[in-house]
């Protein structure tokens, strides 16, 4: 694992685990094709090992489980304890209205001072147990918001952590800046790189002409394109709003720009159609910058180049690849 500069996370611990035990020769053929492609582990294609080989669920739908279980046990147990309390407050109130009784009472029939005390005792030992109940039910109350928010910023961390964008089922931007660094960062010696930065053109129409459902539609459909091209090798994320990015990992920058040329036809060809009566409605079309890293440079400076060539395909008439 320090050999590929792979961090020790239990999920990578793990892989890793079962690679030097040799228990799953499948999973050693990917590990080392993967290797041999980016000369380390990338954290993305580590959570699909894990999924396809390790844990069916994968490491967040585990925990996303037991987070669940949690809330039902906590959610059952304030359930109990509300019944409790509705039970202990009906008892109260008879014995209230039992005492209520006692005291009207004409004074006549009873002036008997052992009745008064009986029945103050019985409303004392009434008002204690209703006040043990409804305190106890105070703390699980307590205790239940504080494990509610304790669960909320470790559901907010786990949607943080998670690597894929919800809307399109690309990488998000987070796994782009992780594995951006993983490669590259501060500059150091890696992989050959190649990056691609895609950006749909004339987006906010979908938006401003047919809404904004069917321009999340656009972004899914541009998304699925993106996935299709991907391979041990070429990984798409979605940068932010609707702007795409490629990562080439080994290869030429010719074989990055064909596969780029690929996806830009890939894009063109889409239809959009309107979903009631499926009219055409509009045809899609994306324009991709794209850089190969030159020796030693730094991650925010490929970045740089590449949205400059991104620039260079809108300036020049969208719907085309530039090289930087
Ligand atoms: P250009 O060809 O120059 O790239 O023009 P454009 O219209 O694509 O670019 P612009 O930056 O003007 O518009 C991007 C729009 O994308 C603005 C924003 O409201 C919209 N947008 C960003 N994220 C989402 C999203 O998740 N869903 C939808 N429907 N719209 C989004
Ligand atoms: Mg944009
Ligand atoms: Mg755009």
């Amino acid at each position: 694992m320090v050999k590929h500069g792979i961090p020790v996370t239990p999920l990578n611990y793990a892989l890793w685990y079962t690679y030097v035990a040799n228990e799953d020769p499948d999973l050693n053929q990917r590990i080392d094709d993967i290797v041999a492609a980016y000369g380390t582990i990338p954290l993305t294609r580590a959570e699909g090992l894990f999924r396809d080989h390790i844990s069916p669920t994968g490491d967040h739908e585990v925990t996303l489980a037991r987070m669940k279980n949690d809330l039902e046990q906590m959610v059952q147990g304030m359930g109990k304890d509300l019944h409790a309390t509705i039970a202990g407050t009906q008892s109260f109130n008879s014995l209230l209205d039992e005492c209520s009784r006692d005291l009207r009472t004409p004074a006549a029939s009873s002036t008997n001072i052992d009745d008064v005390f009986g029945t103050v005792e019985k409303l004392l030992h009434g008002s204690t147990a209703m006040q043990e109940n409804t305190s106890r039910f105070e703390n699980r109350l307590g205790s239940a918001n504080q494990e509610i928010r304790r669960l909320r910023t470790e559901l907010e961390s786990l949607r943080q952590n998670a690597m894929h964008d919800g809307l399109t089922g690309v990488y998000n931007r987070r796994a782009f800046d992780t594995e951006l660094a993983q490669f590259i960062g501060n500059g150091k010696q890696g992989p050959t790189i190649h990056l691609g930065m895609l950006d749909i053109d004339h987006f906010k129409q979908f938006n401003d002409n047919f809404g904004h459902p069917v321009g999340d539609r656009v972004l899914r459909l541009v998304g699925n394109q993106l996935n299709a091209v991907a391979r041990v090798g070429v990984s798409a994320y979605r940068y932010g709003g609707e702007e795409f990015a490629l990562i080439f990992c080994g290869g030429t920058a010719e074989q990055a720009a064909e596969l780029t040329e690929t996806l830009r036809l890939s894009i063109e060809r889409l239809v959009l159609k309107d979903s009631r009566n499926g009219e055409r409605l509009a045809s899609i079309t994306a324009s991709i910058g794209i850089a190969s890293r030159q020796p030693g440079e730094t991650a925010a400076n490929l970045l740089s180049r590449t949205d400059q060539a991104l620039y260079r395909a809108k300036n020049s008439g969208r719907n085309q690849v530039c090289l930087a």
